[in-house]
């Protein structure tokens, strides 16, 4: 067994024991192996092990692994999206994690419409409000899901977020309550589900999932460090 797919095994009991302990199906959680920096020769030994869906936070790195590797993996872009790379990216991923502000939201909507699709798209909410994160803060996000949605090329399914990065799983799991929370007050004030949360890095995917996370990110414990 390659390393990778040692890793692979691991990393898919730990977020199964996860979700049992929270009484949850681990089928409701989807695994997205961060393979930022990675060559598409590593990619492909996670490809063999049954992994499918990747995360990547550079449109450069999936515009140059896509072509690479076969057409049946599902490719998330997690990192933050700028105007200029959205007509680009926009056909070849599955879903789009960090909406990060109206405007970049209603350039994806523009293009899209141009482009005949419907992306999927997540909300970043910056909910530990640092100055050096991306992201709506809980307020921003309150009075703008409106026009939100009226973009009607989107489908919004979700919200994301990265917490402060801390050992301390008592630290880290706060934040994603906060989220959860802060979902389940946008379902209500938007009138629409909002079922994705994105939630969950290498040292903390089991708490996301205990607090609900559908969709962990999770790289270096998969991949190794990243040097
Ligand atoms: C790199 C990255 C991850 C994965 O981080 P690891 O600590 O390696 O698991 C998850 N989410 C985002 C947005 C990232 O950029």
């Amino acid at each position: 067994m390659s390393e990778i797919q040692t890793n692979l095994e691991a990393v898919r009991e730990r977020i199964s024991a996860a979700a049992t302990r929270s009484g949850r199906a681990a089928l409701d959680v989807e695994l997205l192996a961060v393979s930022k920096t990675k060559p598409v020769e590593i990619l492909q030994e996670a490809v063999e092990a049954g992994q499918l869906a990747f995360g990547e936070n550079r449109v450069q790195e999936i515009l140059l692994k896509h072509p690479q590797l076969a057409s049946k993996l599902r490719w998330h872009l997690i990192g933050p999206l700028q105007s200029n790379k959205v007509r680009k990216v926009l056909p070849l991923v599955e879903m789009i994690h960090a909406v990060d502000s109206l405007a970049i939201a209603k350039d994806i909507n523009r293009i899209a419409g141009e482009l005949g699709l419907h992306p999927k798209v997540l909300i970043e909410i910056n909910v530990a409000a640092e100055s050096s994160k991306h992201g709506f803060s809980p307020d921003q996000i309150r009075e703008q899901l409106e026009a939100l949605y009226e973009l009607d090329r989107l489908y919004i399914q979700g919200v994301m977020c990265i917490p402060p990065f801390d050992l301390s799983m008592e630290k880290v799991r706060p934040y994603f309550v906060h989220l959860r929370e802060l979902r389940d007050d946008l379902q209500k004030r938007g009138g629409a589900l909002l079922p994705q949360l994105s939630m969950g890095m290498s040292h903390d995917f089991e708490v996301a999932i205990e607090e609900g996370a559908t969709i962990v990110r999770v790289g270096s414990a998969i991949f190794g460090g990243r040097g």
